[in-house]
């Protein structure tokens, strides 16, 4: 019997990382056997952030961690038992192309897939395969978390406060903006912050 994808995506701190916990912990509460992969070469918060939520439920049953070098996503085929129930990926914007073929495998042998993962980079394009995992995926959840400037929205992206270039700047050099306040930061006037 085919198994299902779900893609759990947002902006940074939108708490996709605790709902991809929840997720495995009611899968380890159920008896199954879990097993969860990130790009360890994206080492940032959220991969403290989910070892630790992960931590509190380690003990409770057949669950394994997989820091996958290079983001290689064939490293997710090879490792992944055949009594395995549940695969989750977080940070799944890091991971190679091939991504999208190893989801759909892993579905058709009968897995349950949690993906979490960046659905934009901070200029607005969709993030690695993110959006090609969102469209294979039965189920897609967008959470977020408060605009950290007005506090009234959604927040919609998360907004690069420093000036490099690149695609791929780990680090705490981000703040979740909804679209209005985007929009106003980027053509470069000052917002209010508030800094929790
Ligand atoms: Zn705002």
């Amino acid at each position: 019997m085919a198994g299902l994808v779900k893609v759990i995506t947002g902006e940074m701190f939108s708490g996709k990382s605790q709902e991809l916990a929840r997720l495995i912990g009611e899968s380890l509460g159920q008896g199954l056997e879990v097993q969860v992969f990130y790009p360890a070469h994206a080492a940032r918060g959220s991969h403290r952030d989910i070892d630790q939520r992960l931590s509190s439920i380690r003990g409770e049953g057949k669950l394994t961690l997989h820091p996958v070098p290079g983001g290689n996503a064939q490293y997710i085929a090879d490792w992944t038992r055949c009594t395995t129930d549940v695969i989750a990926i977080d940070e799944a914007q890091f991971f190679s192309d091939d991504i999208v073929p190893v989801v759909k495998s892993l579905r058709r042998e009968g897995k349950l897939v949690l993906i979490g993962g960046l659905d934009q980079d901070y200029l607005e394009h969709p993030f690695g395969r993110m959006g090609d995992l969102m469209c294979i995926a039965n189920d897609v959840v967008k959470v977020h978390t408060f605009c950290a400037s007005c506090r009234q929205d959604d927040a919609y992206i998360s907004h690069r406060v420093t000036r490099e270039q690149d695609q791929v700047v780990i680090g705490d050099n981000y703040i979740p903006l909804c679209e209005d306040c985007y929009l106003l930061a980027t053509n470069g006037q000052a917002i209010p912050l508030f800094v929790d």
